[in-house]
């Protein structure tokens, strides 16, 4: 009999997390599985053959770093129920449409390697961004009460817009220095999603083992409009942004940071990949 850890979010999605892991409990026990139950930060002792992550992309991140300390790099396969306000890993990877389908993906799924990525130590799945986007989810940290939507960017996104934050970076890619000392705003991508529903990182891969790196010069409300409107339409290849891929990515200067849409302090930081991949099981296949 396989054993299922199901790890939800209580916070998740306004609280529906929970009542949608019971529905999963009874879906997998009627079909023979045993299945261990619990909040992120309790995994169960015993390793089990199936993880099952009912939350958003931060509740992954935190359960796919604990997995891995707790049973020595031997992760489980990881199902993502995507419960979150961006969810950008279930846009990734696809979403489960039908809880009753999930016992199928558990046994005959199709599997994918994720590359892991790490900033100053934490680990990172989807991006890091440094200057103005940063400035934003900070400023959605530090007004946030309760669950967030994704309504509670606008505001934040365009108080930082009305107050630029200072911003001045320099970039070391592999070594090069790449950028600055200058003002701009960085992201470090693993995926190609992005919050804002645009890629600025549209050519980045999961598992080629690099990091996409997208520098967008100035610091200016011109600029950071410029840019949102550029990536937006899909043009910002013909932007002033730069473009870059690198395994190891060093970001110094003045800037907030924001790790996988978390606030994570300010520079400097140092952002490159871990040694061993993340295993997930893709919905719809
Ligand atoms: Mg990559």
């Amino acid at each position: 009999m396989a054993l299922v850890g199901l790890i939800f979010n209580p916070l998740s999605g306004r609280g529906g997390a929970e009542a949608m892991s019971e529905r999963i409990v009874d879906v997998l026990e009627r079909r023979g599985f045993e299945v261990l139950t619990g909040v992120p930060g309790d995994l169960p002792e015993m390793r089990p053959d199936h993880l099952i992550v009912v939350g958003g992309d931060g509740t992954v991140r935190w359960v796919l770093e604990d997995a891995h300390r707790r049973w020595c790099g031997a992760v489980p396969d990881m199902l993502v129920i995507a419960r979150g306000t961006a969810n950008l890993l279930s846009h990734h990877l696809g979403r489960v449409t039908h809880l009753a389908g999930i016992p199928e993906l558990l046994q005959s799924g199709h599997r994918r390697d994720i590359d892991v990525a790490d900033v100053n130590g934490q680990l990172m799945l989807l991006m890091c961004g440094i200057g103005f986007d940063g400035a934003v989810v900070h400023e959605v940290v530090a007004r946030r009460k309760g669950p967030i939507t994704k309504l509670s960017y606008v505001m934040p996104a365009l108080r930082t817009l009305l107050r630029p934050p200072t911003l001045e970076i320099t970039v070391h890619a592999d070594d090069r220095n790449v950028f600055g000392p200058a003002p701009a705003s960085v992201i470090v991508a693993n995926v190609r999603e992005y919050g804002a529903g645009f890629p600025l990182a549209p050519d980045a891969r999961s598992d080629d083992q690099l990091l996409d790196v997208t520098i967008l010069p100035g610091a200016t409300r011109a600029a950071s409009v410029g840019f949102t409107l550029a990536a937006a339409a899909r043009r910002l290849g013909r932007s002033r942004a730069i473009r870059l891929r690198a395994s190891r990515v060093k970001v110094a200067g003045v800037a907030p940071v924001q790790v996988d849409g978390e606030a994570m302090g300010n520079l400097p930081v140092e952002i490159g990949l871990r040694p061993w991949r993340a295993r997930f099981i893709v919905p719809g296949s």
